[in-house]
């Protein structure tokens, strides 16, 4: 088990822009404000959704079916980390998002997701920088020591 303490250091209240990426868009906020640790909050609306699932069994990520005649949807909740990887702030994001009859999806943030409404809270932690690096047994980027 790897565990780093830290300390709370800024929190970042975001509204975000209509039509841009949302993971693209969040992931940009934290590589302008040199968010290397922390934790990541967004509720509102998107356009269509691409959610992935990782097949512990092959090792790879695939996207959920095509769920584009389901959508527009809620964001019924958006949240996840950032850390590092390569060096530079990287996020983290899983989302439950809902259809029209209140059906929820939900998966790993894939790109590709177009935002109609977003509001999003980023804090931002002090402490150790935490990495991200391939771990052998499940083939997965994971927090390294
Ligand atoms: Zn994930």
């Amino acid at each position: 088990m790897l565990s780093n303490k830290y300390s709370l250091k800024e929190v970042f209240v975001v509204k975000g822009d209509y039509n841009a990426d949302l993971l693209e868009q969040i992931n940009n906020f934290c590589i302008e404000k040199n968010i290397k640790t922390g934790m990541i909050n967004a509720i509102g609306a998107v356009q269509n959704i691409r959610l992935g699932y990782f097949d512990q069994n092959t090792k790879q990520y695939s996207t959920l079916e095509d769920l584009s005649e389901k959508g527009p949807f809620e964001i019924v909740h958006c949240g996840g980390n950032v850390s590092l990887k390569d060096g530079k702030p990287f996020c983290h994001l899983h989302i439950v998002v809902s259809d029209r009859e209140g059906k929820c999806f939900g998966g790993h943030l894939m790109p590709g997701v177009k935002v109609f409404a977003l509001e999003f809270v980023v804090h931002s932690f002090d402490g150790a920088e935490l990495e991200r690096g391939l771990d052998e047994t499940t083939q997965l980027p994971l927090w390294v020591e």
